[in-house]
Parts: C-alpha cells; sequence; structure tokens
C-alpha cells in the first residue's frame, strides 16, 4: 500500500475540491455542499450554510498550488498551513474506522479541517517523495488535477469524460493518417 487510508481520503477529497471549480463549476449551491461533504466520507462539524460554501470555494486554489507546486515548496506550504491551523496531530477510532489520524478537533470549522488533512497528507507525500502521484489533466483544455495511485503510473486524465474524448480524438487522427482504399 502506497499510502495510509486517510492519507488517501484526504488526497482524494482534495482533488475533488480544486477540480470541483473545472467547468461546469460543481460547488456552488448548499445542496452541492451537503452532496460533496457526504461523499467524501467526511464527518465532524459540517455548517452547511454560505459561509462554509464561500470558504471551501476559496480554498480550491490555495489546495491546487499545495498540490502541484514542487516538492520544497509544498513543504513550506505544509509547514505554514499546520502552524496557522494550530494542527496538534492525534490517533482517534471513531464510527468504523480503525485509527487514523485527526490533526484538527471535530468541531473545528469544516474549512479549516480540509486544509489541516491536505497539508497532512501532503507530509506523507512529501516524505515518500511521491509528488508525481499528482498532475494536471493531459486534456489540452482540462486544468483538473489527477491523482494516479496506479501501479504502472497511467493515469493521464482527471475523469472518464476527459479519458474518452481524448481516446475518441486519437482515433481520429490515426484514421486521417491512414490512407484509404488499395493505399
Ligand atoms: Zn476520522
Ligand atoms: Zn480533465
Amino acid at each position: 500500500m502506497l499510502f495510509a487510508h486517510d492519507t488517501l481520503a484526504a488526497l482524494r477529497a482534495a482533488v475533488d475540491l480544486v477540480n470541483s471549480g473545472e467547468e461546469p463549476d460543481t460547488l456552488t449551491t448548499l445542496a452541492e455542499l451537503d452532496a460533496w461533504y457526504a461523499e467524501q466520507g467526511y464527518t465532524g462539524r459540517h455548517d452547511g450554510d454560505e459561509a462554509e460554501l464561500a470558504e471551501l470555494r476559496a480554498l480550491r486554489p490555495v489546495l491546487r498550488e499545495l498540490l502541484t507546486t514542487d516538492r520544497d515548496r509544498a513543504a513550506e506550504l505544509v509547514n505554514a498551513m499546520l502552524a496557522e491551523a494550530d494542527a496538534l496531530p492525534q490517533l482517534v477510532r471513531h464510527d468504523e474506522l480503525d485509527w487514523h489520524i485527526h490533526a484538527a478537533p471535530a468541531d473545528a470549522p469544516l474549512g479549516r479541517r480540509i486544509v489541516v488533512e491536505s497539508a497532512m497528507a501532503m507530509v506523507d507525500v512529501i516524505r515518500a517523495d511521491e509528488l508525481s502521484r499528482l498532475s494536471v489533466c493531459a486534456d489540452d483544455h482540462c486544468d483538473g488535477l489527477v491523482l494516479d495511485l496506479s501501479r504502472n503510473r497511467s493515469r493521464r486524465f482527471c475523469s472518464t469524460t476527459c479519458a474518452n474524448r481524448n481516446a475518441v480524438a486519437a482515433y481520429r487522427a490515426r484514421r486521417r493518417l491512414t490512407p484509404r482504399g488499395g493505399g
């Protein structure tokens, strides 16, 4: 296993949050905020109000930088984020989840917990020198982030939509290059 399960969950949540900002933006209403929270398997404080929505939307460029910058800059950002949030790593066991790390209290605002969890996840990624697992979608018109956990590091697109669009384009390009009839 490349990373612990809580690290993976935090990375997925951070990538999903950043990618929600790709057109069409899928984090614009309180219903979408609720859906995002539920989908990520989050527990703890969830105000579900406009302030929380605005906070999460504002986090997207911050997390994008954290997840795509170089290793040394990422380390600086992680340290600053953890210090600013007064992070205190604690092993916890709750609901059906076995021991994992919480570095911010469950009643801290969701935005602050996302920052802390993303930073804690990057602690693992930076130490393992696995930043190449994070990249920007290979689609020319998409800035979505890609989290590649595959063994052979083959994942290049942020979504099946982008992967399919490019597969179709590549197929058409090949057809155009193939001489027709009796060649
Ligand atoms: Zn937990
Ligand atoms: Zn994409």
